[in-house]
């Protein structure tokens, strides 16, 4: 796999090419990293329903010769996830199912999920959707159009959320057309975009696509997904400098996650350095208790201890709001 000279012509090819070329195997993932599979705890077995993905702008932020680098934890199929966790389940959000069917979910007052696509550039490990099948979160032409009749009926929504898996793995001109259509909607305001790919993909963040969003008349809001303040490369900078230029809020989201970021010092980096980009810590989320993930639990007793340790370190809006998601909840709930 890539030396230093072919990974720097990769980082050149358009998003859609560095796509293609992810890493799709845990052999070619960590030779590249300079590992062993016979050293580590990996699984095959676990990627059998949700395969190994990790484009190689991410790898690129890993360490080489570390296996327990918190950005390979991330991705790494490994025993564990083969392991029954009490309390652990296949949907435990409970709203897979009927977002599948209608592509909308309107849960909370005042905004709605739309689903546009149920993949993703990067599979993360302790990814709720793991378990899902997801073609059936694909937007059809049919649901798209219905979902747009559903927000223009209801003039009580006033925000609509772009969400996934990953609503950037559209094409460009696929997402102007659909943002044009919200455009449309009068009692609108905002629009959300809920994606990883500016931190794992920075390549997608191109300009037709900013150019898309700067021409919108509703507000745009993108909340970011990272983790770790080792996933913020040059390349993620830029991609946010570009986004930061075209006027757009930046928030980011993260998850609690066992071994990788469940240390205060670690969260304390992760916002400073996500502020000096120009990005708000938006929300820390427990974990949702999906099969396979049980491994990276932290208990909420245990965070809310590191909370805490964050509040007494940093200014007050450096510290992301910690929430779990609550089936029935008419938000997500605050622990503190
Ligand atoms: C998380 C979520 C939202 C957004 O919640 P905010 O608190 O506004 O960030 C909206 N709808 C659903 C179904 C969600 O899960
Ligand atoms: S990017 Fe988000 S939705 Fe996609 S696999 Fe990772 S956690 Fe899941």
């Amino acid at each position: 796999m890539p030396e230093p000279q072919s990974e720097i012509q990769h980082l050149t090819k358009n998003w859609q090419q560095q796509l293609a070329d992810a890493f799709n195997n845990i052999e070619d993932l960590c030779r590249y990293l300079h590992l062993s599979p016979d050293d580590l705890p990996v699984s095959v077995a676990a990627t059998e329903n949700f395969p190994l993905r990790v484009p190689l702008s991410f790898a690129a932020c890993m360490e080489k010769g570390n296996p327990h680098d918190p950005l390979l934890r991330q991705v790494l199929p490994i025993n564990e996830e083969l392991f029954a966790y009490p309390g652990f389940n296949h949907d435990p959000v409970g709203d897979l199912a009927s977002a599948a069917q209608s592509g909308v979910l309107h849960k909370y007052h005042g905004r709605v999920l739309l689903i546009n696509t149920g993949s993703c550039a990067i599979n993360c490990r302790y990814c709720f959707r793991r378990n899902f099948p997801y073609a059936d979160l694909q937007l059809s032409k049919q649901k798209e159009e219905a979902a747009i009749r559903y927000i223009q009926a209801d003039a009580s929504i006033s925000e609509v959320i772009l969400s996934g898996g990953d609503p950037l793995l559209l094409s460009d001109a696929r997402l102007s057309r659909l943002i044009q259509q919200l455009n449309g909607i009068t009692h609108l305001k905002r629009i959300r975009i809920h994606s990883r790919l500016p931190i794992v993909l920075p390549a997608r963040i191109t300009g037709e696509f900013i150019n898309t969003l700067t021409e919108s008349p509703k507000q745009i809001v993108i909340v970011v997904h990272c983790n770790h303040a080792n996933e913020i490369s040059d390349c993620v900078i830029a991609a946010c400098n570009l986004l930061k230029t075209g006027g757009i809020t930046v928030f980011n989201q993260s998850v609690l996650l066992k071994g990788i970021n469940d240390n205060a010092e670690v969260l304390c980096e992760l916002s400073e350095q996500l502020f000096s980009r120009g990005i708000i810590p938006y929300y820390l989320h427990l974990l949702d208790k999906a099969t396979g993930t049980g491994h990276f639990e932290v208990s909420e007793q245990q965070a809310l201890i590191l909370i805490r340790q964050v509040q007494a370190a940093l200014p007050g809006y450096l510290v992301p709001k910690l929430v779990k998601e609550q089936a029935g909840a008419a938000s997500k709930l605050s622990i503190l």
